[in-house]
Parts: C-alpha cells; sequence; structure tokens
C-alpha cells in the first residue's frame, strides 16, 4: 500500500474517467468498408460469440419487451415475469410495457446472483419467464434457476445485457437460456448508441422472436436520424479529453443535486422506443467489433491484477463469477466492490464520486425503493427483499476503463483505506 501519496484521487489538471469500460470507436468505424467476411452486425456476432443466432434489435430493453412478447403468444394463460430486485430499472419498465406482472426475487446474501430458495417459492402456474442476471459481467448460476423455472413450466429470458463477450467454457452466455438478451447501449462495450441483440438456440423461439419483432419493431426514420447523430457525437466525444464536458459535469451537478438515481445514470423515461436500427449503423458496430475480443481481453488482465490489490484492502470485497458455476470466466467493464458496512460505503461514495475517479453505483437502489419508479413496481414493506437492500447499501462499481491509469488506481486504493 502506497501510504505516502495523496488521499486526493483526482489532481486539478486530471481527466474524468467513464465509469465502465466501454470499447472507444475509432474515426474509421463510420466510414468505409466493412473487414472481415460477415455482411452484418448479427452474424458478425454470432460468429466472435458463438452465439447459434443473434438478432439486432433497438436496445436491450426492446429485445427484452421482444422476448416477452414473444412468450405471451406461446403461453397467454402466464402473466407473471420473476427479476432480481437489484437491477436496471429499464427490466421492470419492459414488463409493464407489456402488460406483465413484475415479481422481484431476493438475492442471495453478499452477491448479485438471485436467491433460489425465494426464486423457487415464486415460482408457479403464473410465471412465464425468470431473468438470472449476469450483472456487471459476473457470470450467474442460469442452471440454478432454469431447474426450478422449467419444473413448473415456466420459460428463461438470460439478462446478459452487461455481459457481452462473458463465458462459460467455451459458450457464450446468453445461451442457456430459452432466450438471452444483450445491450449494446453506450457504457456496455460495443454500442450503436442505442442497441441490443437477442438470442435463442430453439428454431420455434427464433420464429416467435421475429415475428414480435417485425410486428413490434419498424423501420422509423426520425428515431434512426436521432440515433445516428447521437452515435457520431458519442464517437467524437468519448475521449479522455472530452469526457469531463460530457460525462463529468453533468454527474457533479447530479451529486451537487443530491440525486444519485441521475447520477448512477438510472433516470429512464416510461415508454420504451421501439424500431429497427439502420444499416450504417449497425456497419459502424461491426467495423468496431474486430477490436472487441482485444479490448475484452485487456480489460480481464486489468481487472485481475486489480482484484487482487482490491482484495488486500481491509474491508473491501471484490466480486467474482457465481462460484457454482465451473469454466465462469466474465468480462469486466466495472470491478464491483463490496464495502463492510453500509455507512462506510455512503462515506466513501460522497468522497469519492465526484472526483471523477471511476468510482460509482451500479445501480442507486434496489427496484422498491425508487420513488420514480413506484408505478412499475410492485410495492413492499421495510422488511422485505433484505438481501438484495442490503447489497444494493454496500455495493459500489469500480471502472476498468483503460483510462484510469496504474499511478491513479494506486492513489484510488490509498482513499478507500482512508477512511
Ligand atoms: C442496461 C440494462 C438493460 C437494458 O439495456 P438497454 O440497452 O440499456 O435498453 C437490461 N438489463 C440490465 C441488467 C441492464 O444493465
Amino acid at each position: 500500500m502506497s501510504r505516502h501519496l495523496s488521499p486526493h484521487v483526482s489532481r486539478p489538471a486530471e481527466r474524468c474517467v467513464p465509469p465502465t469500460a466501454g470499447l472507444p470507436l475509432a474515426l474509421s468505424d463510420l466510414f468505409g468498408r466493412v473487414p472481415g467476411a460477415d455482411s452484418d452486425l448479427a452474424s458478425g456476432l454470432a460468429r466472435a460469440f458463438n452465439l447459434p443466432w443473434a438478432r439486432i434489435e433497438c436496445s436491450g430493453t426492446a429485445a427484452l419487451v421482444i422476448a416477452l412478447t414473444a412468450l405471451q403468444r406461446l403461453q397467454p394463460g402466464r402473466n407473471e415475469v420473476i427479476v432480481p430486485a437489484y437491477t436496471c430499472p429499464l427490466v421492470a419498465i419492459a414488463v409493464a410495457h407489456c402488460g406483465l406482472e413484475l415479481r422481484l426475487c431476493d438475492l442471495q446474501p453478499g452477491r448479485p446472483d438471485m436467491d433460489l430458495d425465494h426464486l423457487e417459492r415464486l415460482c408457479g402456474a403464473r410465471t412465464l419467464a425468470v431473468l438470472p442476471t449476469h450483472l456487471a459481467g459476473r457470470v450467474t448460476d442460469v442452471a440454478g434457476a432454469a431447474a426450478l423455472a422449467r419444473r413448473t413450466g415456466a420459460f428463461v429470458i438470460e439478462d446478459a445485457a452487461q455481459a457481452l463477450g462473458a463465458r462459460i467454457g467455451t459458450e457464450s452466455v446468453g445461451t442457456q437460456g430459452d432466450i438471452g438478451f444483450f445491450s449494446l447501449a453506450v457504457g456496455k462495450g460495443l454500442t450503436l448508441y442505442e442497441g441490443g441483440v437477442l438470442a435463442a438456440r430453439d428454431p420455434a423461439l427464433r420464429a416467435a422472436c421475429t415475428r414480435a419483432s417485425e410486428a413490434l419493431a419498424r423501420r422509423h426514420a426520425g428515431w434512426e436520424l436521432r440515433r445516428t447523430l447521437e452515435l457520431v457525437a458519442y464517437a467524437l466525444c468519448y475521449r479522455p479529453a472530452l469526457l469531463g464536458v460530457v460525462y463529468g459535469r453533468p454527474l457533479r451537478n447530479a451529486l451537487r443535486a443530491g440525486d444519485r438515481v441521475d447520477a448512477a445514470g438510472d433516470l429512464f423515461d416510461l415508454r420504451i422506443p421501439l424500431h429497427r436500427p439502420g444499416r450504417w449503423r449497425q456497419s459502424v458496430g461491426l467495423r468496431a467489433l474486430g477490436r472487441l475480443p482485444a479490448f475484452i481481453a485487456g480489460c480481464t488482465d486489468r481487472a485481475r491484477r486489480r482484484r487482487a490489490q482490491l482484495e488486500s484492502l481491509p474491508g473491501i470485497e471484490v466480486l467474482g463469477d457465481s462460484p457454482v458455476v465451473p469454466g465462469a470466466a466474465g468480462i469486466w467493464p466495472v470491478l464491483l466492490l463490496r464495502v463492510s458496512d453500509a455507512a462506510r460505503r455512503d462515506r466513501l461514495l460522497d468522497r469519492l464520486w465526484v472526483a471523477g475517479c471511476g468510482i460509482g453505483l451500479p445501480f442507486a437502489h434496489a427496484l422498491p425503493d425508487y420513488r420514480r419508479y413506484a408505478s412499475v413496481v410492485p410495492w413492499q414493506d421495510a422488511g422485505a427483499l433484505p438481501n438484495a437492500r442490503d447489497f444494493a447499501a454496500r455495493v459500489l462499481s469500480l471502472s476498468n476503463s483503460p483510462w484510469l491509469d496504474d499511478e491513479r488506481f494506486e492513489r484510488l486504493c490509498a482513499a478507500l483505506v482512508a477512511d
């Protein structure tokens, strides 16, 4: 430990670190020929990650809406969807969009995985789907959840929104459930500014997803123009010199206003845009995809080194993949830290989040504790979902962006033990 280092994790001229390790776009991704053999992004992704089938949608949330719609048509008598109680609020919004009922599953103590005893009690004749979730790239136990779901005739949708590139042995995550989905949003790795990917093995489910997608997600010139401009702006601005303006300043404003929901990037519209992502944006993703495997490998190396160093700090645990999944090899957009107690976690957040050094929250709250989403999340009394709420109160995320350099990481470690 470098005790002599300044406790100030950011020096005045230092630049802001993005909250996750997103793959930076090169300007050459915007133009020119697509290298390689694949003519479209879906087949490029299928080849790169050994997916049996892939379909591009306009967001991860849209992919989930399409998956739920497809399953609903196959099982119209079922209307409940079980999700982990600590996950992206967009999941709750998607379930409400489909007119389905959300059921919240508690987490395992100290882990982002669903508690299988609670899941077993929630599963029943009305369960349409269960959503095991690879939060922050950490591989979860899909097989355990699937065994419980299938016993009651429910489907499994694997939420791999934050886990494109994570594997179990040689298999990609997202392929063990009946349907899997990935996000191509900003900050989740490869990006089209907004985008999503559906995956499925079974030909009947692929056909059902395709039908639902064709019915729900039509071409829409207005949305495509907007996303095109946003993607170009992202390609220009996602670089160290500009992040302070496009990310750091709004972050500081949100924190100054005491708004952790805004600071965590959890302010979502309750209406979900559904449209077909255009060819040009998909070609940008396909050009960038060539660099993704090496980028993921670099993130994995850095995470391995930093995880060992963070684990040596008192009262800080770095969460790994589920220990019950042999061969799990997650990806590392962030390192998920669990702090010894909630008060200490809050003091660290108060001090470090504004510094723009990569410390923040994956999500601001467990789902029932957002006032903003009360209309799409069932009310829970204060004693319910104890593990999910404890997890939400003690977790921190640390960016694994290559722009957080070793020297600054050392200072951050010193600041983490200074509390
Ligand atoms: C981001 C996210 C989604 C939604 O994906 P978008 O592409 O942002 O719509 C769903 N689930 C989880 C766990 C996520 O992190």
